[in-house]
């Protein structure tokens, strides 16, 4: 939903003018069928609580981390691994289960080439379009493929679309997850000027969220990843995990 289609729906802008903040109200009341609180979500498990969302962190270390999702894939998975061997870069890659079932092999690989693990859903799921027992399943099934296949457990989610909201906040609570947005993205459209932003304004805690899996992995993609780990390097960064980086910065 753009700007305007979402402050319409809340009752911030009003047709006419003549509407006032009751009027406001009253529209936002008529344009949803959950009421205010139909989306409250209680976390299950001992003690968990919270799921902290990081978008990046600041850490003092010359350290970035890349994120990789949707995979993995037999074409594009091993692409990316070569790249990260090459310049003695960590990753952390973001799983859909039901392609880590299809390609079991792929995933211990990347654990023991000392890549992290994350949770991405079984089937690429919109955590904010089904109820509470549709997303924990979907989290502790891949919860469970992963650690099985890895030997560790995965510590942390990234929301497909990156969308989540209190349910799926909750379910993350439960397996206490943190939560990983990102705050750069190389697409497969225009890989070339995402790197150029990313090497003009990237900053030591930078997150960057690039494709093994799904529509946007491409050659161009897979090359520019390449130049950027490589620029990156070269100039005094390091790549680290996700959870390496949170606790850089802690
Ligand atoms: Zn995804």
């Amino acid at each position: 939903m753009d700007r305007r289609g979402f402050l319409a729906g809340v009752g911030l802008i009003t047709v006419g003018g003549a509407a006032g903040a009751g009027a406001g109200i009253a529209a936002w009341q008529a344009g949803t069928a959950e009421g205010p609180t139909a989306r409250t979500a209680t976390p299950a498990g001992p003690g968990a609580y919270a799921a902290p969302v990081t978008f990046r962190a600041a850490p003092s270390a010359r350290i970035v981390a890349l994120t990789i999702d949707d995979g993995p894939t037999r074409e594009w998975t091993p692409q990316v691994l070569a790249i990260l061997r090459r310049h003695g870069a960590r990753a952390t890659f973001f799983r859909v289960g039901q392609r880590a079932l299809a390609a079991p092999d792929l995933v211990t690989q990347t654990a023991e080439a000392g890549h992290e693990q994350g949770n991405h859903t079984w089937a690429h799921d919109d955590l904010t379009r089904h109820d509470e027992a549709f997303d924990l399943g979907s989290l502790e099934r891949t919860h469970e493929l992963l650690a099985s296949l890895t030997g560790r457990p995965p510590a942390l989610c990234r929301p497909p679309y990156g969308r989540i909201d209190s349910v799926g906040l909750a379910a993350c609570a439960g397996l206490h997850y943190g939560v990983t947005l990102w705050s750069h993205h190389v697409t497969g459209s225009n890989p070339v000027g995402g790197v150029n932003v990313i090497l003009r304004r990237g900053t030591p805690g930078s997150i960057v969220l690039a494709h093994d899996g799904g529509p946007e992995p491409n050659a161009g993609l897979i090359k520019q990843l390449d130049r950027l780990v490589g620029s990156l390097t070269d100039s005094g960064y390091r790549f680290v995990t996700v959870s390496e980086l949170l606790a850089a910065a802690a």
